[in-house]
């Protein structure tokens, strides 16, 4: 009953709004299975019946098609960055309906930072979505994530170590909290909400100040048995004249992160502070130099991420970095290099299908990923907040 609940919503959510009858046909579900599902899943609030969407004009039973209903519920995420939290609030289609940055008040203080977000991210659903029932909170942050204990294991930027984020949050909001590495959880978003919607398998590479993996395939990110997969922060992949603070050289992270490239540009006097989103700005508003540095940078990425496709074989690849996500010329380059030193076809690589939301559709996909795998689970009372 909970796969075959999968399915269907998995199925709606694709091709909603959408007859039963289809849902059984593409799904290959009984009739029978499918009525089942339908009707947990709307008792729940999860599907809505949706009669205007086709017009009947036979006779016999009208085939109703039904849609994910997106009135009822909304996820909450938490984005943990290196110097800012990104709040949100999602519906069950992965849209955001509420994006808010907030500072760290003290980075070095881990419970400080979460508890502050949990608390205004609790504040700002009771003003703007009270009606809306939180099915329950995702966080997402970079670097080494444990989603069966809802730990944090490592964030190397933040120097976070063990730090038990969903036991914390459980108690301070009362919601369930999944918590997941960012990487992994855009892989889930793109194939469930983004252009690799319906794609079997994927890679996803994701550049900011923490350079991470992650790979997907048959519905579910691979873990590994440390939840470690998708580390590729220290492969020898960069620029071998750089040295990283593990002691080596060439290590990706160290050549293409936010922070180090910026430190890059600041250096050859492209930009006057050593911020990723002033260069970002400079090459938004028409700059050469800027646009010439990221595009220097998507190539750099393209290299690294050419051997991670030719190693994995993915349907697709998919790239997070800012550079791509705001500038086509970036987004060219990115393709151009991964297509010229790998199997993959240029159909093959894309950019972020969340362009400015893409923290937030991080940390919301940390449920969705879950409500999607097993819908039903949402009955269990806690689910509910009660
Ligand atoms: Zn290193």
């Amino acid at each position: 009953m909970s796969t075959a609940a999968s399915v269907v919503l998995g199925t709606v959510l694709r091709c909603g709004p959408v007859a039963r009858s289809t849902i059984a046909r593409t799904s290959g579900l009984s009739p029978a299975a499918v009525t089942r599902s339908c009707a947990a899943l709307t008792e729940l609030g999860l599907l809505v019946e949706v009669p205007q969407a086709v017009p009947y004009q036979g006779v016999g039973r009208p085939h109703v098609p039904v849609d994910i209903d997106t009135s009822r519920h909304v996820v909450a995420g938490i984005h943990v960055a290196h110097p800012f939290s990104t709040l949100a609030l999602a519906d069950l289609r992965g849209r955001v309906l509420l994006r808010r940055t907030v500072p760290h008040a003290d980075p070095d203080d881990p419970r400080e930072v979460l508890t502050t977000a949990a608390d205004e991210l609790l504040r700002v659903h009771a003003d703007r979505f009270p009606a809306h029932i939180p099915i329950g909170l995702g966080v997402a942050a970079g670097g080494w994530v444990d989603p069966r204990d809802g730990v944090i294991v490592r964030h190397a930027s933040l120097g976070w170590r063990d730090v038990e984020v969903a036991a914390l949050l459980t108690a301070r909001t009362g919601l369930p909290v999944r918590v997941d590495s960012h990487a992994r959880a855009l892989a889930r978003a793109e194939q469930l909400f983004g252009a690799a919607n319906g794609r079997e398998s994927l890679l996803h590479l994701f550049v900011g100040n923490v350079v991470d993996a992650a790979f997907v395939t048959a519905g579910a990110a691979h873990r590994g048995p440390r939840s470690a997969a998708g580390d590729v922060a220290h492969l020898a992949l960069g620029d071998p004249d750089v040295q990283c603070r593990c002691g080596k050289r060439g290590c990706l992270e160290a050549t293409v992160s936010d922070q180090a490239w910026a430190a890059r540009a600041h250096r050859e006097s492209v930009i006057s502070r050593p911020y990723v989103f002033d260069l970002v700005d400079d090459a938004v508003a028409g700059s050469p130099a800027a646009g010439a540095h990221l595009v220097d940078r998507a190539r750099a990425v393209g290299r690294a991420a050419a051997v991670l496709f030719d190693f994995l074989d993915p349907e697709v690849l998919v790239v997070t970095e800012l550079g791509t996500n705001r500038l086509p010329g970036c987004a060219a380059a990115l393709r151009d290099e991964v297509t010229a030193m790998s199997r993959a076809s240029a159909d093959a690589v894309l950019t972020s299908s969340f362009g400015e939301d893409v923290l937030a559709v991080a940390a919301c996909a940390v449920q969705l990923d879950a409500l999607y795998s097993d819908p039903l689970n949402i009955r269990n009372p806690v689910w509910q907040g009660v």
